[in-house]
């Protein structure tokens, strides 16, 4: 069930970068596995799955030492800086910098493992009150301010389109993430690429790949839905 959701997804992000021309090389699939247990991540690590998402700190200590090493954690929920010290170590990408004292944090925390953090700012496009996430023109002055921390790595930008019925509805979303990145990227800021453009969830990552995103997370469509009676 699991590998053939999967398959299908794979399918879906191929077929949308083949609409634009785009190599499906460029686009890595997040395996959204929050909430769901050990046992199907193994089913989706068996069918190649390697990058899962996780939205809670306590769910990727209580996984991460189950699953199989090759796994790419990525942290994708809100971030409390009191926790970044318990997956520093364990994450391979967080995607959910909004504050200046949370970079500060994870610069700290990295420093002291002596690693060096990937990172992605999220960028609350829509400005939707319930999610987190800067504003589009607080970015730049974001980036200014933490780039030249020199445990994280600033790969680019990540968000969380509004729910809609009709996919259609978050293209304008997406294109004015990439055209944000693109400038971005244009300033040549020292330590700091715009490489991934983190966006598309179950509902829309197609269109997500369409209009450029290179990570899309998808959850409901790999794992089924999700039950919060736990
Ligand atoms: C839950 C979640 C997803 C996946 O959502 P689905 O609609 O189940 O694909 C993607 N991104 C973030 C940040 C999430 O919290």
């Amino acid at each position: 069930m699991i590998a053939e959701n999967l398959q299908q997804v794979r399918n879906n992000i191929v077929r949308a970068c083949q609409a634009v021309g785009r190599d499906p090389e460029e686009v890595t699939l997040v395996a959204v596995s929050k909430t769901k247990p050990v046992e199907l991540l193994k089913e989706a690590y068996d069918a190649d799955a390697r990058v899962f998402g996780e939205n809670k700190v306590q769910e990727i200590m209580e996984k991460y030492d189950k699953l199989p090493d090759d796994i790419q954690w990525h942290m994708i929920g809100h971030l409390q800086r009191n926790k970044v010290k318990y997956i520093v170590d364990k994450v391979s990408l967080i995607h959910s910098v909004d504050s200046v004292r949370l970079a500060e944090t994870i610069e700290q925390e990295a420093a002291r493992h002596n690693v060096r953090i990937p990172v992605l700012i999220e960028v609350n496009v829509a400005e939707e009150e319930s999610k987190f996430g800067v504003k589009m023109e607080e970015v730049l002055p974001l980036l200014q301010q933490i780039c030249e921390f020199p445990h994280l790595e600033i790969r680019g930008l990540m968000t969380i389109a509004p729910y809609v019925e009709n996919p259609e509805d978050n293209r304008e979303i997406f294109r004015q993430l990439k055209k944000l990145s693109v400038d971005i990227a244009a300033k040549n800021i020292n330590n700091i690429t715009m490489s991934v453009l983190s966006m598309g969830m179950t509902g829309d990552y197609e269109v997500a790949v369409q209009e450029g995103a290179t990570m899309v997370r998808v959850g409901t469509g790999i794992f089924g839905e999700r039950e919060y009676l736990r």
